[in-house]
């Protein structure tokens, strides 16, 4: 940063307060995670200056043959990663990954099919207050009540009754397996678009500790900043039969000139997704989890589904008496990132909500495995149980601040 420093003191003392935040603090937000500098180098880079809108090859303005090469690697990557047939790394985010989506595959005022957003969906699929609710019309399966998993009799009977246009499955907060297979079927069956939306677990996949969704599905949408590693942004994968509608979709549909810097630091993280280590971190981001919640749960949490498969897990906080946006608030002032998040059936309004979502990939990005995660279960939990002792709270607030000492973030910079 030292030319910013100079620059421009004012906004440089406003990134290295952020940093001082990131490198202190345990950061358990599922969505969350730290990026190489090798990916942060692309982003923060010239091909910033290009404009390319179009495709590699065929580009509406001169100029362009490197950055061609750049978002080529990133196609090429991205294919061998999740087995796709066709894949657009132009879309700025998830949320306009998906609207691409849906622009390619169905018509406004199309009925889509996904999970009732409390229990675990994101917005973008078919929220009221997103465009996703207000250009289609959504119908909804839910959560088995007993189990608190998607229970796929269940999906296929909601299915049959509302014959959607696009089934979707994909969630922000859903701890478990995702069963690609059976989804596709059950698409096929009623006459459906199948999609994916993988953005929290697309890391996972790319590492082996999650089944892939090709080929059963037909479309499927990503970010690439959560358990992928990568820079903020996002892509869509399809089936070589939805390119040119993915493509259109895209650009000039929905986008103008693509982010070549951001094109090109996902190159940069999808190809540290292809090397052997890459496996060993998605295997550990679930075992990490494993032992999070193992711990929660020996300590008298209750977990919704009763566990994690994934990355991520969903703590029902009624028990302690404590509500999700307390307790985000009580561990943010030990330096614990969290984020409150609706249970099933949350008998809160989603601005207070019963749980918090905690996700292992950003700390065992830092290093941290089993040993660590048990003990950031029992600071969590002591955070909890004195939460009236400011004193007590201080002495976890130094754990917390030891733990992050052993484990530095981006010493190099
Ligand atoms: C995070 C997320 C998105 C949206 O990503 P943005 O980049 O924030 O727009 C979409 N779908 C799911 C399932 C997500 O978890």
């Amino acid at each position: 940063m030292r030319i910013l420093d100079a620059a421009d003191p004012e906004l440089a003392n406003a990134m290295g307060l952020e940093l001082g935040r990131q490198r202190n603090s345990l950061e358990l937000i599922a969505s969350e995670n730290f990026i190489s500098l090798a990916v942060m180098e692309a982003m923060g880079s010239w091909l910033n200056n290009k404009y390319s809108e179009g495709y590699p090859g065929k580009r509406y303005y001169g100029g362009n043959q490197f950055i061609d090469m750049s978002e080529n690697l990133a196609i090429e990557r991205a294919k061998r990663l999740f087995n796709a047939e066709h894949v657009n790394v132009q879309p700025h985010a998830g949320t306009q990954a998906n609207m691409e989506a849906y622009f390619a595959t169905i018509k406004l005022g199309d009925k889509i099919l996904s999970i009732d957003l409390p229990q675990g969906g994101h917005l973008s699929h078919g929220s009221p207050v997103s465009f996703s609710g207000q250009f289609y019309r959504i119908a909804s399966y839910s959560l088995d009540p007993e189990t608190e998993t998607i229970d796929m009799d269940h999906v296929r009977k909601r299915a049959e009754e509302e014959k959607p246009q696009l089934l979707l499955c994909g969630y922000s907060a859903y701890p478990r397996t995702v069963d690609f297979k059976e989804f596709g079927e059950i698409a096929k069956d009623v006459g459906a678009i199948a999609m994916a939306d993988i953005a929290h677990i697309a890391g996972l996949i790319a590492g082996g500790a999650h089944p892939q969704p090709f080929p059963h599905m037909d479309i499927v949408t990503t970010t690439t900043h959560k358990t992928l590693r990568g820079p903020k942004g996002a892509m869509i994968m399809c089936k070589e039969s939805l390119a040119s509608a993915v493509d259109k979709a895209v650009f000039p549909g929905m986008q103008g000139g693509p982010f070549e810097q951001m094109i090109a630091a996902k190159a940069v993280a999808f190809g540290e997704a292809l090397k052997p280590e890459f496996k060993g971190y998605a295997s550990q981001v679930v075992k990490n989890a494993k032992a999070l919640a193992d711990e929660l749960m020996s300590l008298g949490y209750r977990l919704v589904s009763g566990g994690t498969d994934n990355h991520l897990m969903l703590v029902d906080l009624r028990k302690k008496g404590i509500t999700g946006r307390d307790a985000e608030r009580l561990l943010e002032g030990v330096d614990i990132s969290t984020n409150r998040n609706m249970v099933p059936n949350d008998p809160q309004k989603p601005w207070i909500a019963s749980g918090i979502r905690l996700g292992t990939p950003a700390l065992t990005t830092r290093g941290m495995r089993e040993s660590e995660m048990r003990e950031i279960a029992r600071l969590i939990d002591a955070a909890i149980a004195n939460r009236g002792d400011s004193k007590k709270l201080a002495a976890i607030r130094e754990s917390v601040h030891g733990l992050c000492a052993e484990f530095p973030l981006y010493p190099e910079l």
